[in-house]
């Protein structure tokens, strides 16, 4: 925890940008942000802030912004008042409910929005609509983490503090390029590496920290099992595992020792492309270390096996005995977004209540039922994916999207613009006129992060508070407000008149969050949770007695290697892998109106020297980008950076079409898409 104490006549709020959650001072002057400092006692970036967090502030008082709702008539939206707005939505709501069920209708809510507007909306869908259709963008970034980790440790969270895993004196960064996605992270990551720690990067790409790196290993996309596997082999050949540990707190090693014995180097290095020395040289340097951490991000998860990634991934912190114990820093995901980890932490998901509670539990349920005084349902909702499938089949018959631009982030992105048309209700939560809201029949404007009240939790389960620091532009309002005012409308009070009271009565849910309130945050700064105790500092890091697992132990998992969905072939030869820049955010609607925009003007694909000269494409020219799902245009940019036969992109810029190309296949057990293997060609024309 650290003190609050704000610059003066600047408002302390939490970044809304990436998952770090840098505490930041904002000075506004006539409703506008005029600068923005980064706090020198925020307790992540303890005085650092990356150009995101700095300048991208000029979407606030952008022309663009929406300023009044709009209603969809003949064809056209159209400015309308908020009563009209909402006497339509909640009619609109109230008839597919009376059509077609409660099960009809659904909501997508927002990592971007705070834990107090994501408890209310999955609040509101389950107490006035009566469904557990909701779920939240994390679907598509960290659902296998979330599964992955609590199949293997008990939690849905990354198990130990950043403070910690800066104490680490080997770091394994597997799919993550923190230094661009994550910069005031990847700051302190490389600086711990320049201080002598040892560092492995895992990453196709040749990411910022490869340059750093004592090994860096370049698996093809799509083979993350089958490499961890080969590491966790060595790690067991050489002796290189913690044998108390694993006897007295683990159960699963007899079986992943069976499997293990399938993935020698030399096999893996044919299923993965990296050199089987490459392998053992960094299983030893993470084996060998004294306090080794793992720290991962979207290349784990963003797979067909996307789960399987995580917790074979964990597996090696397991045996090597670094995880729970002073022996090491256990496995940590980098969020990508501001508040992904806490919008599935209030319960914005299909199965699972707030705290991570099973809807389907019948105890849970009546736990929320006491609190709530409605019949919680029981039957675990659509995710997003169902969504789109149920929109297109025909029932869905309402969908409410919430700070999201589905249309732009979403893969596939034709067939969920066709899963819109075919809705009879869209209603859009946002800040512009998105790909998604020209879709909607209903759009409501809303604030942003910088005019917002609640809290953030960042990645590594620290909840801070966010503050409005300048006012709502026109008619817009808060989510909080705009959820309450529907169901309102809808004829039922959801309570929660303040974010601090939702918060009170989302820790009266959820025992591990009981100990949080606005109040404590606002002497404290920050608490990560589980912090059950008001009095209780909350526990930075975890399970240094016992895992959350239901037997106290954590689970060792044998899955076997299985390839990606979609593979090469003559007529697309070449695999794209999509990712982030260092001056953009996501579909880049904020960042792109302001000074960020001149700083990382348009989006490139990357693509290797060798593969440019195949396939005749000149540095800069503009390219048609063809998978087997759609077409983008980019401009080539001709580098080292990719590896030969791959070729990557960010999603910054949807006016290009990137997840046009994007497939639907996605991780078995989250339904997370797989956005790092997309087989394409690249034509010049
Ligand atoms: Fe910090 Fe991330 Fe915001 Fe940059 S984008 S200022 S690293 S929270």
């Amino acid at each position: 925890t650290s003190a609050f104490r704000p610059a003066a006549a600047a408002t302390r709020t939490t970044c809304g940008y990436c998952g770090v959650g840098c505490a930041l001072d904002v000075i506004a002057q006539g409703g506008e942000v005029t600068a923005v400092l980064p706090a020198r006692d925020g307790p992540v970036n303890h005085g650092h802030a990356c150009v995101k967090g700095r300048f991208a502030h000029g979407f606030v008082t952008s022309p663009e912004r929406l300023t009044q709702p709009l209603l969809r008539r003949g064809g056209s939206l159209e400015p309308v008042g908020w009563d009209e707005a909402l006497a339509h939505v909640s009619r609109g709501l109230r008839a597919a409910v009376d059509a077609g069920g409660p099960d009809s209708v659904a909501a997508i809510s927002s990592a971007r929005a705070t834990n107090e507007d994501n408890y209310l909306i999955q609040k509101f869908m389950r107490v006035v609509i009566g469904t557990n259709n909701v779920d939240n963008c994390s679907r598509l970034c960290h659902s296998p983490s979330a599964a992955g980790l609590t199949a293997s440790f008990g939690l849905s969270g990354g198990t130990d503090s950043f403070d910690d895993v800066e104490r680490a004196d080997c770091l394994l960064i597997v799919g993550a390029n923190p230094v661009e996605a994550h910069p005031v992270v990847g700051a302190r990551l490389l600086n711990r590496v320049l201080h002598g720690a040892g560092l492995v990067v895992a990453d196709p790409r040749a990411v910022g920290l490869a340059l750093h790196a004592d090994v860096h290993l370049r698996p093809r996309p799509g083979t993350n099992v089958a490499l961890f596997h080969g590491l966790a082999h060595v790690l067991l050949a050489e002796g290189l595992t913690d044998e108390e540990f694993l006897c007295e707190r683990t159960s699963g090693l007899p079986e992943l020792t069976e499997l293990l014995a399938g993935y020698p180097p030399d096999r893996v290095a044919g299923i993965t492309g990296v050199p089987a020395a490459d392998l053992v040289a960094a299983a030893r340097l993470y084996g060998r270390a004294e306090r080794p951490a793992i720290v991962y991000g979207l290349g784990v998860t963003e797979h067909l096996h996307g789960t399987d990634g995580v917790r074979s991934l964990a597996n090696l912190a397991i045996l090597r005995g670094a995880v729970g114990t002073d022996g090491g820093c256990g496995v940590n995901p980098l969020r990508g977004q501001n508040n992904v980890q806490g919008a599935s932490d209030m319960g914005a998901l299909p199965d699972v209540l707030p705290g991570y509670g099973r809807v389907a539990d019948p105890a849970v349920r009546s736990r929320a039922e006491d609190v709530w005084g409605v019949p919680v349902p029981g039957r675990p909702g659509l995710r997003i994916p169902d969504m789109f499938a149920a929109a297109r089949s025909g029932d869905l018959r309402a969908l409410w999207v919430i700070g999201e631009d589905v249309c732009a982030t979403d893969p596939d992105a034709n067939r969920v613009a066709e899963a819109l048309g075919a809705c009879p209700l869209v209603i859009c939560s946002e800040l512009f006129l998105s790909e998604t809201a020209r879709h909607a029949d209903v759009v409501l404007p809303v604030a942003s992060w910088l005019e917002k009240d609640g809290t953030f939790v960042n990645f590594d389960r620290r909840f801070q508070r966010v503050r409005p620091a300048v006012p709502l532009p026109g008619e817009a309002r808060t989510d909080f407000d705009t959820v309450r005012a529907v169901a309102t409308a809808m004829g039922v009070d959801l309570g929660c008149a303040t974010p601090a009271d939702a918060l009170a009565e989302c820790g009266g849910l959820a025992p591990v969050f009981a100990g949080l309130s606005h109040q404590r945050l606002d002497r404290e700064g920050a608490v990560p949770w589980p912090c059950p105790d008001p009095d209780e500092p909350g526990e930075a890091k975890l399970y240094t007695e016992r895992f959350a697992t239901s037997d106290g132990r954590a689970h060792l998992a044998a899955a076997p290697y299985l390839p990606p969905g979609e593979q090469p072939d003559d007529h697309y030869p070449l695999i794209l892998v999509t990712g982030r820049r260092w001056a953009h955010y996501n579909s880049g609607s904020m960042t792109r109106r302001g000074g960020n925009l001149a700083l990382d003007p348009v989006d490139f694909l990357d693509l290797h020297s060798d593969d440019a000269a195949r396939y005749a494409v000149r540095d800069g020219e503009e390219v048609t980008v063809e998978s087997r799902h759609g077409r983008a245009r980019l401009i080539a940019r001709v580098g080292e950076q990719t590896a030969p036969g791959q070729v990557f992109c960010s999603f910054h810029f949807p006016a290009s079409g990137v997840n046009r190309l994007t497939s639907h296949h996605a991780d078995a057990v989250t339904s997370c898409p797989e956005y790092k293997v997309t087989a394409v060609r690249v034509v010049v024309s």
